[in-house]
């Protein structure tokens, strides 16, 4: 997708519209495939809260991924996209018992991560196959908003906790076929990484009719200049010749899993937005964008980083900018930052924007949520509709003037 593409996708539909390039999207795919192609079997389940348009699941299935899901929703969405529940894992955290059910009477495959929910699902339905979510305690990444193994994590059972996960197995009489785990948001070292699925094959070891080890995600990608990104190839080297030996020990070929969200679809994702208003303060130029934290908050949630370029005017000089949106709120999505000048009507585009972005939109501030535009075989696609007036209507009950009683007269 070049800057002209990009240009007539805002043009056609309007923004601030989501573009997705199915291209990027299938490289990201073959890449961490071909990364892992010495394992017999391997599954790659595609994280559905990173994007979960329809239409960008269809290409998953289309490419052979599975999913990974996190509610009963995510779960719907799957199906109504046409993939087989065989290949969907539901991985969700603090959910109850009913939502449980409800997915495995589905066929999907369950992910337990606490033991309550493991002895409760496990003596009512001890025939369906279960997989469990350890907490290796593990810090992956130094960030600790998202990294997920560490000790006073909510998620998965600590391993501390493996000989109660074995007596719930032995008194419920039910069938673990998978060990998962998920330790964080970015693998930045391999062989920190390494030393967590010791831990996994570690615990394996305990559970005899393992079918699968899934390791989650955390794959990194770049989002600004200097980031290091995950070294999907040498991972997939060393993790390969440790999980075939790990079979060879275990006795048996086991399929290897991974839940990669933000590395297929990351940088596959732009988000594109119209200057209204440059302004210049005594000590700043901001540049307001049709937009804010209601279509894109992962910069104010997180500090998160999201490139921006000026596409109106890529060859123009670069000036510092701090970019902003129209939320009654601090809505900062890039403070001093080199933009090519921008003059008000120009589109910017932020990168990085398939990730944690759309999914995470709101209606703050009555505002309506953006397009999304699949960018397939050089040509654009529409894949959500801009929302309108009456979406934001929709499910309120309006009770009416007469409902309320007259203002007591003074
Ligand atoms: C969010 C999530 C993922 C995806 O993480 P990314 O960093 O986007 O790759 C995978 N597995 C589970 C259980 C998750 O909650």
């Amino acid at each position: 997708m070049t800057s002209t593409d990009l240009l007539s996708v805002a043009t056609q539909f309007g923004a601030p519209v989501y573009v997705y390039d199915a291209e990027k999207i299938t490289a990201q795919y073959n890449r961490l495939s071909q990364a892992f192609r010495q394992v017999p079997s391997v599954r790659l389940n595609y994280a559905v809260k990173a994007l979960n348009n329809i239409s960008i699941l269809r290409l998953m299935n289309h490419l052979g991924s599975g999913l990974d899901t996190v509610s009963i929703q995510e779960v719907q969405l799957g199906i109504q996209a046409g993939f087989d529940p065989k290949n969907i894992i539901f991985t969700p955290n603090g959910v109850s018992l009913e939502e449980l059910e409800q997915a495995a009477a589905l066929g999907v495959q369950i992910n337990i991560d606490n033991l309550s929910l493991l002895e409760q699902f496990g003596s009512k339905h001890p025939q369906i196959p279960v997989c469990v979510r350890i907490n290796p305690h593990v810090l992956a990444g130094g960030n600790a908003n998202i990294s997920v193994g560490h000790i006073d994590s909510k998620f998965g059972i600590s391993i501390h906790q493996i000989p109660h996960i074995l007596r719930i197995v032995e008194l419920t009489g039910m069938h673990i076929n998978g060990i998962h785990m998920h330790t964080g948001s970015d693998i930045l070292d391999i062989d920190v990484f390494l030393y967590a699925s010791e831990i996994l094959f570690n615990t394996a070891k305990n559970f005899k009719q393992l079918d699968f080890v899934d390791f989650g995600s955390g794959f990194k990608v770049p989002y600004k200049a200097g980031d290091i990104e995950t070294n999907v190839e040498e991972l997939g080297q060393k993790l390969s010749a440790r999980f075939n030996e790990f079979c060879r020990e275990y006795g048996r070929p086991l399929t290897l899993a991974f839940e990669p969200g933000k590395f297929l679809v990351s940088q596959a994702g732009k988000f594109l937005a119209k200057v209204n208003v440059v302004k210049q303060t005594t000590s700043t130029v901001f540049a307001s964008v049709d937009s804010g934290f209601n279509h894109l908050i992962r910069p104010m949630l997180y500090g998160a980083k999201h490139h921006i370029t000026n596409i109106s005017n890529p060859q123009g000089r670069e000036r510092y900018y701090s970019v902003v949106g129209y939320i009654c709120e601090t809505d900062t999505f890039a403070s001093n930052t080199q933009i090519a000048e921008i003059t008000e009507g120009d589109i910017l585009c932020f990168d990085n924007a398939g990730a944690y972005c759309f999914t995470m939109a709101s209606n703050y501030n009555s505002r309506l949520r953006p397009a999304e535009v699949l960018w397939y075989e050089g040509q654009a696609h529409l894949i959500r509709a801009h929302e309108t007036f009456e979406d934001l209507v929709r499910n309120q009950v309006d009770l009416k003037d007469s409902f309320f009683h007259a203002e007591a007269t003074a």
